[in-house]
């Protein structure tokens, strides 16, 4: 069977995503692929062809899939204790909470699961730190958001998306947000005269639109701003964060430290969902027993997982990997830019990068190249229409890039020039 005339689906296959389409809900539209096994920088189809991710489950799966380290404290903790609930201590979260503010520098560490219940914990912290510390009256408290961004999920974080297909019909929304241009500090300055903002929420650099990288200085002037105004800095680095940019952080390439940092994704190296929330003892001791919380959030198998994530992450020096890889692979797709009339702009930071297809969104041309990507082993996929994401699991050597680089370039010359 032939999809479209760029990738062929086998029957095994077509069988599987029919079965999906039946007893599923319509909620993703996913490239006609089905994979079975991952490891490191590969997956492979129930067929057994191999792919290159360049999605990476999002930058979840920055150390590699499977990693054998983070699957061994998967596989031990599971024989040991997985969940007693908040209840009751167990014996790793004190330890995970000790490791992971010291790897990050912050005072305290909240656990959630997802990156989209990190967004809604760092909300409710912030507003409590604003009635309680900043002594805003009640209900008066406002967050100030980007255009284009992307936080998750729920119900109080599409009330300030912009992309009607996240909000439609998704009603009534939640109230407090005010949302302002990406990358535009004039406009941070003006919403920050307001003075019950308690509150900015920005994604370092904008995945899910697209792959956005704000101007340089455009975060230090953000944070600088914030601090004049006494308005907390929270830094959304579910996708950007654990080496995805080249450093730990992308806020690292400001040197900027956020009041409230979230993170998520590759915290657990994909392997289990583990989200936190970071903050210093004088916001995060605003929420007291009760609160807030989550009966998975903090679990000993989430705990043991997150923490040989972070190993890794820093044993094998990805974010320096990331950072190195990075350039190589934009300076080689600019190249392409040059040669290809389809390729119309490049960007990105480390190995979260984007490249915009010479054509409208509502074309299917990104769409086709991708599934002919498939075809030639490399999974991507794209956004919005005609913006076509590589994020590549950061444990890729030199070689595997520039593999993957002719597979792109071949690819794209196989398009209209
Ligand atoms: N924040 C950002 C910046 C994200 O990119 C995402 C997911 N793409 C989320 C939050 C939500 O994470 P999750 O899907 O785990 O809820």
């Amino acid at each position: 069977m032939i999809t479209e005339e760029l990738l062929e689906i086998s029957a095994t296959a077509q069988r599987v995503i029919d079965k999906e389409d039946k007893h599923g809900a319509h909620n993703y539209h996913p490239l006609p692929v089905v994979l079975a096994r991952g490891e490191g920088v590969f997956v492979w189809d129930i067929e057994g062809k191999r792919y290159y991710d360049f999605l990476s489950a999002y930058s979840a799966v920055n150390q590699g899939h499977c990693h054998p380290k983070i699957i061994q404290a998967l596989t031990s903790q599971a024989q040991k204790l997985t969940l007693t609930s908040r209840a009751f201590y167990n014996d790793v979260l004190g330890e995970f909470e000790e490791y992971a503010t010291k790897y990050f520098g912050f005072d305290k560490l909240l656990p959630m699961n997802t990156g989209a219940e990190g967004v809604e914990t760092a909300i409710k912290l912030c507003r409590k730190w604003a009635y309680e510390k900043k002594g805003l009256s009640a209900e008066s408290a406002k967050i100030i958001v980007c255009e284009g961004n992307f936080h998750g999920r729920t119900t109080t974080i599409v009330s300030f998306s912009n992309d009607p297909d996240a909000r439609n019909n998704f009603g009534p929304f939640t109230p407090g947000f005010q949302s302002i241009p990406y990358n535009d500090i004039d406009a941070l300055r003006e919403a920050l005269k307001d003075p019950n903002v308690a509150g900015f929420l920005v994604e370092p650099i904008q995945g899910e639109a697209g792959v956005f990288v704000p101007d340089e200085g455009y975060l230090a002037a953000a944070r600088a701003l914030c601090t004049e105004h006494n308005v907390l800095f929270i830094a959304d680095e579910v996708q950007t964060g654990i080496a995805r940019t080249g450093k730990l952080l992308a806020v690292d390439h400001e040197n900027v430290r956020p009041d409230i940092l979230i993170l998520g994704k590759a915290l657990s190296g994909g392997v289990v969902p583990v989200s936190a929330v970071l903050a210093d003892d004088e916001i995060m001791l605003c929420i007291k027993p009760g609160e807030h919380g989550s009966t998975f959030g903090g679990n000993p198998l989430s705990c043991k997982v997150a923490m040989a994530a972070l190993e890794v992450v820093a044993n094998e020096k990805l974010a320096e990997n990331a950072e190195r890889l990075g350039k190589i692979f934009r300076e080689e797709l600019r190249k392409m830019t040059r040669e290809n009339r389809l390729v119309k702009l490049v960007r990105g930071k480390g190995l979260l990068n984007a490249i915009v297809i010479n054509d409208s969104p509502e074309s299917k041309t990104a769409w086709n190249i991708c599934l002919k990507l498939a075809s030639n082993g490399l999974l991507a996929k794209p956004t919005h229409g005609n913006i076509i994401r590589f994020a590549p699991p950061l444990v890729m050597t030199e070689e595997q890039l520039r593999e993957c680089i002719s597979i792109i370039a071949d690819t794209l010359n196989t398009f209209a020039k």
